[in-house]
Protein backbone atom coordinates (compact mmCIF):
# COMPACT_ATOMS: atom_id res chain seq x y z
CA UNK A 1 0.00 0.00 0.00
CA UNK A 2 1.84 3.14 -1.36
CA UNK A 3 2.36 5.98 1.52
CA UNK A 4 1.92 8.99 -0.62
CA UNK A 5 3.44 12.07 1.77
CA UNK A 6 3.49 15.09 -0.41
CA UNK A 7 1.10 16.51 -3.14
CA UNK A 8 3.57 15.55 -6.13
CA UNK A 9 4.32 12.01 -5.41
CA UNK A 10 -0.05 11.80 -5.16
CA UNK A 11 0.01 13.53 -8.79
CA UNK A 12 2.00 10.59 -10.05
CA UNK A 13 0.15 7.96 -8.29
CA UNK A 14 -3.26 9.24 -9.43
CA UNK A 15 -1.56 9.91 -13.16
CA UNK A 16 -1.34 6.13 -13.03
CA UNK A 17 -4.25 4.43 -11.30
CA UNK A 18 -6.63 2.61 -13.51
CA UNK A 19 -10.49 2.18 -12.76
CA UNK A 20 -12.84 4.72 -10.41
CA UNK A 21 -11.70 6.29 -7.22
CA UNK A 22 -12.97 6.66 -3.96
CA UNK A 23 -11.81 8.77 -1.43
CA UNK A 24 -12.26 9.18 2.47
CA UNK A 25 -10.64 11.90 4.04
CA UNK A 26 -9.58 12.01 7.82
CA UNK A 27 -8.13 13.02 10.70
CA UNK A 28 -6.52 9.67 11.80
CA UNK A 29 -6.94 7.73 14.86
CA UNK A 30 -8.94 5.29 13.09
CA UNK A 31 -11.71 3.58 14.61
CA UNK A 32 -14.57 1.16 13.09
CA UNK A 33 -16.64 4.34 11.97
CA UNK A 34 -14.11 5.22 9.45
CA UNK A 35 -13.82 1.69 8.50
CA UNK A 36 -17.07 1.65 7.62
CA UNK A 37 -16.53 4.46 5.50
CA UNK A 38 -13.32 3.11 4.02
CA UNK A 39 -16.05 -0.20 3.11
CA UNK A 40 -18.44 1.76 1.50
CA UNK A 41 -15.94 3.37 -0.82
CA UNK A 42 -14.76 -0.01 -1.29
CA UNK A 43 -17.78 -1.49 -1.88
CA UNK A 44 -18.51 1.77 -4.88
CA UNK A 45 -15.38 2.07 -6.38
CA UNK A 46 -12.45 0.13 -7.44
CA UNK A 47 -9.57 2.08 -5.45
CA UNK A 48 -9.91 3.37 -2.41
CA UNK A 49 -7.87 6.44 -1.25
CA UNK A 50 -7.83 7.39 2.46
CA UNK A 51 -6.16 11.03 3.54
CA UNK A 52 -5.05 11.27 6.77
CA UNK A 53 -4.26 14.82 7.76
CA UNK A 54 -5.18 17.22 11.41
CA UNK A 55 -6.33 19.95 9.37
CA UNK A 56 -5.12 23.81 11.71
CA UNK A 57 -7.21 25.69 9.49
CA UNK A 58 -10.65 24.25 11.02
CA UNK A 59 -9.22 24.36 14.33
CA UNK A 60 -10.05 27.44 16.93
CA UNK A 61 -7.65 28.82 19.24
CA UNK A 62 -7.84 27.06 22.76
CA UNK A 63 -9.10 24.06 20.90
CA UNK A 64 -7.76 20.62 20.67
CA UNK A 65 -5.34 20.71 17.83
CA UNK A 66 -2.22 19.89 20.18
CA UNK A 67 -3.93 17.16 21.78
CA UNK A 68 -5.82 15.61 18.87
CA UNK A 69 -4.81 11.83 19.11
CA UNK A 70 -2.37 10.88 16.38
CA UNK A 71 -1.59 7.55 15.57
CA UNK A 72 -0.18 7.10 12.29
CA UNK A 73 1.46 3.48 12.52
CA UNK A 74 -1.73 1.72 13.88
CA UNK A 75 -3.76 4.04 11.36
CA UNK A 76 -1.43 2.42 8.54
CA UNK A 77 -1.73 -1.14 9.77
CA UNK A 78 -5.60 -1.02 9.77
CA UNK A 79 -5.46 0.76 6.26
CA UNK A 80 -3.05 -1.71 4.93
CA UNK A 81 -5.10 -4.80 6.50
CA UNK A 82 -8.47 -3.74 4.78
CA UNK A 83 -6.75 -3.54 1.87
CA UNK A 84 -6.49 0.11 0.97
CA UNK A 85 -5.55 1.42 -2.13
CA UNK A 86 -2.77 4.55 -1.37
CA UNK A 87 -2.82 6.38 1.71
CA UNK A 88 -2.09 10.40 1.05
CA UNK A 89 -0.15 12.08 4.56
CA UNK A 90 0.60 14.81 3.51
CA UNK A 91 2.38 18.15 5.47
CA UNK A 92 1.50 21.06 6.88
CA UNK A 93 4.39 22.60 4.79
CA UNK A 94 2.53 20.92 1.80
CA UNK A 95 -0.82 22.44 2.33
CA UNK A 96 -0.16 25.52 3.87
CA UNK A 97 3.05 26.78 2.66
CA UNK A 98 2.27 30.52 4.27
CA UNK A 99 0.49 29.17 7.28
CA UNK A 100 -2.85 27.85 7.24
CA UNK A 101 -4.80 31.55 7.41
CA UNK A 102 -2.65 33.06 4.68
CA UNK A 103 -4.21 31.77 1.84
CA UNK A 104 -7.68 31.49 -0.15
CA UNK A 105 -10.29 29.80 2.18
CA UNK A 106 -13.70 28.98 1.01
CA UNK A 107 -16.68 30.69 2.96
CA UNK A 108 -19.76 28.15 2.96
CA UNK A 109 -23.51 30.14 3.37
CA UNK A 110 -23.96 31.65 6.68
CA UNK A 111 -27.49 29.56 6.96
CA UNK A 112 -25.53 26.21 7.15
CA UNK A 113 -22.56 27.18 8.71
CA UNK A 114 -22.94 29.80 11.55
CA UNK A 115 -25.90 27.78 13.45
CA UNK A 116 -25.21 24.64 15.45
CA UNK A 117 -21.50 23.44 15.70
CA UNK A 118 -20.76 27.17 13.77
CA UNK A 119 -21.84 28.77 16.93
CA UNK A 120 -19.16 27.42 19.24
CA UNK A 121 -16.65 27.23 16.35
CA UNK A 122 -16.85 30.09 14.64
CA UNK A 123 -14.93 29.47 11.21
CA UNK A 124 -14.58 26.11 11.87
CA UNK A 125 -16.72 25.23 8.61
CA UNK A 126 -14.68 27.70 6.58
CA UNK A 127 -11.57 25.23 7.65
CA UNK A 128 -13.60 22.24 6.61
CA UNK A 129 -14.80 23.65 3.40
CA UNK A 130 -11.20 24.92 2.19
CA UNK A 131 -8.93 21.63 2.90
CA UNK A 132 -12.05 19.53 1.69
CA UNK A 133 -11.61 21.68 -1.69
CA UNK A 134 -7.71 21.48 -2.09
CA UNK A 135 -7.71 17.37 -1.53
CA UNK A 136 -10.41 17.19 -4.08
CA UNK A 137 -8.17 18.97 -6.48
CA UNK A 138 -5.35 16.79 -5.11
CA UNK A 139 -6.80 13.72 -5.15
CA UNK A 140 -9.30 13.98 -8.20
CA UNK A 141 -11.28 11.33 -7.10
CA UNK A 142 -14.86 10.32 -8.34
CA UNK A 143 -16.95 9.88 -5.25
CA UNK A 144 -16.17 11.57 -2.05
CA UNK A 145 -17.16 9.72 1.38
CA UNK A 146 -18.34 11.51 4.36
CA UNK A 147 -19.85 10.24 7.66
CA UNK A 148 -23.28 11.23 9.06
CA UNK A 149 -22.05 11.67 12.23
CA UNK A 150 -20.62 15.21 11.40
CA UNK A 151 -23.95 15.80 9.71
CA UNK A 152 -23.17 19.70 9.24
CA UNK A 153 -20.24 19.01 7.48
CA UNK A 154 -21.85 16.49 5.46
CA UNK A 155 -24.55 18.74 4.40
CA UNK A 156 -21.80 22.35 4.17
CA UNK A 157 -19.51 20.02 2.09
CA UNK A 158 -22.49 18.67 -0.31
CA UNK A 159 -23.72 22.65 -0.55
CA UNK A 160 -20.06 23.50 -1.53
CA UNK A 161 -20.31 20.59 -4.37
CA UNK A 162 -23.54 21.89 -6.04
CA UNK A 163 -22.35 26.00 -5.87
CA UNK A 164 -18.90 25.14 -7.19
CA UNK A 165 -19.88 23.03 -10.11
CA UNK A 166 -17.86 20.07 -8.52
CA UNK A 167 -18.95 16.85 -10.38
CA UNK A 168 -17.90 14.54 -7.56
CA UNK A 169 -20.26 12.07 -6.16
CA UNK A 170 -20.70 12.53 -2.70
CA UNK A 171 -21.64 9.41 -0.63
CA UNK A 172 -22.90 9.33 3.15
CA UNK A 173 -22.25 6.67 5.50
CA UNK A 174 -24.10 6.08 8.73
CA UNK A 175 -22.83 6.24 12.09
CA UNK A 176 -20.97 3.69 13.63
CA UNK A 177 -22.08 2.67 17.51
CA UNK A 178 -20.01 1.62 20.59
CA UNK A 179 -22.27 -1.47 21.66
CA UNK A 180 -23.72 1.21 24.54
CA UNK A 181 -24.90 3.94 21.53
CA UNK A 182 -21.85 6.19 21.96
CA UNK A 183 -21.22 7.48 18.22
CA UNK A 184 -17.48 6.34 17.86
CA UNK A 185 -15.18 9.17 17.19
CA UNK A 186 -11.05 9.60 17.44
CA UNK A 187 -12.26 11.82 20.98
CA UNK A 188 -13.47 9.17 22.76
CA UNK A 189 -10.09 7.79 23.77
CA UNK A 190 -9.69 11.05 25.29
CA UNK A 191 -12.76 10.29 28.22
CA UNK A 192 -11.91 9.07 31.53
CA UNK A 193 -13.15 6.21 32.73
CA UNK A 194 -15.76 8.16 34.83
CA UNK A 195 -16.72 10.88 31.58
CA UNK A 196 -16.69 7.04 29.23
CA UNK A 197 -19.25 5.92 31.73
CA UNK A 198 -21.63 9.10 31.40
CA UNK A 199 -20.90 9.92 27.13
CA UNK A 200 -23.90 7.50 25.95
CA UNK A 201 -26.38 9.39 28.11
CA UNK A 202 -25.80 12.03 24.87
CA UNK A 203 -26.91 9.55 21.89
CA UNK A 204 -29.55 7.66 24.48
CA UNK A 205 -31.57 10.80 24.79
CA UNK A 206 -31.59 11.68 21.54
CA UNK A 207 -33.19 8.41 20.71
CA UNK A 208 -35.74 8.78 23.16
CA UNK A 209 -36.47 12.24 21.34
CA UNK A 210 -36.47 10.48 17.92
CA UNK A 211 -39.26 8.56 19.59
CA UNK A 212 -41.57 11.13 20.80
CA UNK A 213 -44.42 11.12 18.61
CA UNK A 214 -45.19 13.55 15.41
CA UNK A 215 -45.84 17.11 16.16
CA UNK A 216 -44.62 17.23 19.25
CA UNK A 217 -43.25 20.57 20.98
CA UNK A 218 -39.66 20.31 19.66
CA UNK A 219 -38.38 23.26 22.69
CA UNK A 220 -39.93 21.64 25.66
CA UNK A 221 -38.87 17.99 25.13
CA UNK A 222 -35.53 19.25 24.36
CA UNK A 223 -35.00 21.39 27.35
CA UNK A 224 -36.20 18.45 29.40
CA UNK A 225 -33.57 16.04 27.72
CA UNK A 226 -30.74 18.79 28.46
CA UNK A 227 -31.39 19.44 32.14
CA UNK A 228 -31.18 15.55 32.23
CA UNK A 229 -28.06 15.86 30.71
CA UNK A 230 -26.55 18.60 32.82
CA UNK A 231 -27.68 16.66 35.39
CA UNK A 232 -25.20 13.79 34.38
CA UNK A 233 -22.46 15.81 33.77
CA UNK A 234 -22.39 17.20 30.64
CA UNK A 235 -22.48 20.82 29.70
CA UNK A 236 -24.48 21.71 26.77
CA UNK A 237 -23.28 23.66 24.02
CA UNK A 238 -26.77 22.96 21.70
CA UNK A 239 -29.91 20.04 21.92
CA UNK A 240 -31.78 21.26 18.71
CA UNK A 241 -34.55 19.98 16.31
CA UNK A 242 -33.65 20.90 12.54
CA UNK A 243 -34.50 20.64 9.20
CA UNK A 244 -32.35 17.95 7.66
CA UNK A 245 -31.99 19.82 4.37
CA UNK A 246 -31.90 23.40 5.11
CA UNK A 247 -30.86 22.61 8.79
CA UNK A 248 -33.00 25.62 9.54
CA UNK A 249 -34.95 24.93 13.30
CA UNK A 250 -38.00 23.22 13.49
CA UNK A 251 -40.76 23.66 16.69
CA UNK A 252 -42.36 20.43 16.13
CA UNK A 253 -41.46 17.22 15.14
CA UNK A 254 -42.05 15.31 12.60
CA UNK A 255 -40.80 12.25 10.23
CA UNK A 256 -37.11 12.67 8.71
CA UNK A 257 -36.20 16.22 10.57
CA UNK A 258 -32.99 15.57 13.03
CA UNK A 259 -32.11 15.82 16.82
CA UNK A 260 -28.56 17.41 16.89
CA UNK A 261 -26.73 17.81 20.15
CA UNK A 262 -23.04 18.78 20.94
CA UNK A 263 -21.83 18.27 24.97
CA UNK A 264 -18.84 18.71 26.56
CA UNK A 265 -17.32 16.17 29.11
CA UNK A 266 -14.00 18.11 30.94
CA UNK A 267 -12.27 19.22 27.68
CA UNK A 268 -14.02 16.27 25.20
CA UNK A 269 -16.24 17.72 23.12
CA UNK A 270 -19.14 14.93 21.64
CA UNK A 271 -21.24 15.78 18.68
CA UNK A 272 -24.15 13.40 17.60
CA UNK A 273 -27.31 13.37 15.59
CA UNK A 274 -30.35 11.49 14.94
CA UNK A 275 -33.13 11.69 12.32
CA UNK A 276 -36.73 10.64 13.25
CA UNK A 277 -38.04 7.77 10.95
P1 LIG B 1 -12.58 12.57 11.35
O1 LIG B 1 -11.35 11.72 11.30
O2 LIG B 1 -13.21 12.64 12.70
O3 LIG B 1 -12.39 13.90 10.68
O4 LIG B 1 -13.66 11.81 10.45
C1 LIG B 1 -13.38 11.43 9.14
C2 LIG B 1 -14.67 10.95 8.51
O5 LIG B 1 -15.19 9.86 9.27
C3 LIG B 1 -15.76 12.03 8.50
O6 LIG B 1 -16.48 11.95 7.28
C4 LIG B 1 -16.64 11.63 9.67
O7 LIG B 1 -17.98 12.04 9.54
C5 LIG B 1 -16.52 10.12 9.62
N1 LIG B 1 -16.85 9.52 10.92
C6 LIG B 1 -16.33 9.88 12.12
N2 LIG B 1 -16.90 9.14 13.10
C7 LIG B 1 -17.79 8.31 12.50
C8 LIG B 1 -18.69 7.31 12.97
N3 LIG B 1 -18.81 7.04 14.27
N4 LIG B 1 -19.46 6.66 12.07
C9 LIG B 1 -19.36 6.96 10.73
N5 LIG B 1 -18.53 7.88 10.23
C10 LIG B 1 -17.75 8.55 11.11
Amino acid sequence: MPLLRDPSSLRKWRQQLQGSLAFVPTMGHLHAGHLALFRLAQARAEQVLVSIYVNPLQFGPGEDFDSYPRSLDEDLHKLGEAGCTAVFVPTDQDLYPNGPLAQTQVEPPARLSDILCGVQRPGHFRGVATIVLKLLHLVAPDMLVLGEKDYQQYRIVQQMLVDLNLSTQLLCGPTQREPDGLAMSSRNTRLSPEQRAIAPALAAELRQLCRLPANNAAESSAEASAERLRQAGFALDYLELRDSETLQPLSHTQPGARWFAAARLGPVRLIDNMVIP
